[in-house]
């Protein structure tokens, strides 16, 4: 089973795909991880997405579809999940296009439904934990990248709602309510 979890920054989106690759051996691929990975490698593809991602723009199409691509050849028994990928709709019919290649095909689509401010507070919240726990504090994990991170949202991303929406197999869960709730929810869509 291959499965998207969309929604905007600080949704939840990384608490319950690990949750997910726990329980059903799925295989988490987050474009974010894999972008801080290269941001982190030092090489030239890193040093340019870095400066985008602190500021909280989208990196290119090209870059992430990419990255993707290479993962998709190690395949996955248990399904992928897709975590922050895809973003914008080249992003989404290339996914199409890659499944279709390997005979695959995407089963659900979960939209976690959450509200502005709490998204605000939440990642705001986890930048302070994590500067409290002396632990690495994301780069753009701050008010500003944030507001940044949710304008992209709604202008790039939220369009793949009614796309998935018009291909069926979108399947709204309320991102507000207790993380076990929420894993709960998504448990019911995919059983
Ligand atoms: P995330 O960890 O999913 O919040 O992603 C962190 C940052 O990485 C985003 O704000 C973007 O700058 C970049 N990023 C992650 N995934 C994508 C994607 N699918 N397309 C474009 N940029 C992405």
């Amino acid at each position: 089973m291959n499965i998207i979890l969309l929604g905007p920054p600080g949704a939840g989106k990384g608490t319950q795909a690990r949750h997910l690759v726990e329980t059903r051996g799925m295989v988490q691929l987050s474009t974010g991880d894999m972008l801080r990975e290269a941001k982190d490698s030092g090489t030239e593809m890193g040093n340019r997405v870095a400066e985008v991602m602190a500021k909280g723009e989208l990196v290119t199409d090209e870059i992430v579809i990419g990255l993707i691509r290479e993962k998709l050849e190690q395949g996955a028994e248990g399904g992928f999940i897709f975590d922050g990928f895809p973003r914008t709709l080249a992003q989404a019919d290339a996914l199409g296009e890659l499944l279709a290649e390997k005979g695959e095909h995407l089963d659900f689509v979960v939209e976690l439904q959450v509200d502005d401010e709490t998204l605000v507070q939440r990642i705001v919240n986890r930048a302070e934990e994590a500067r409290a726990a002396g632990q690495p504090v994301r780069a753009d994990d701050n008010e500003e990248s944030v507001r940044i991170r949710l304008m992209e949202y709604y202008k790039k991303t939220s369009p793949l709602i009614g796309y998935y929406h018009a291909k069926g197999g979108l399947r709204p869960v309320d991102g507000l309510a207790d993380i076990g709730d929420v894993t709960a929810s998504i448990e019911a869509v995919l059983a």
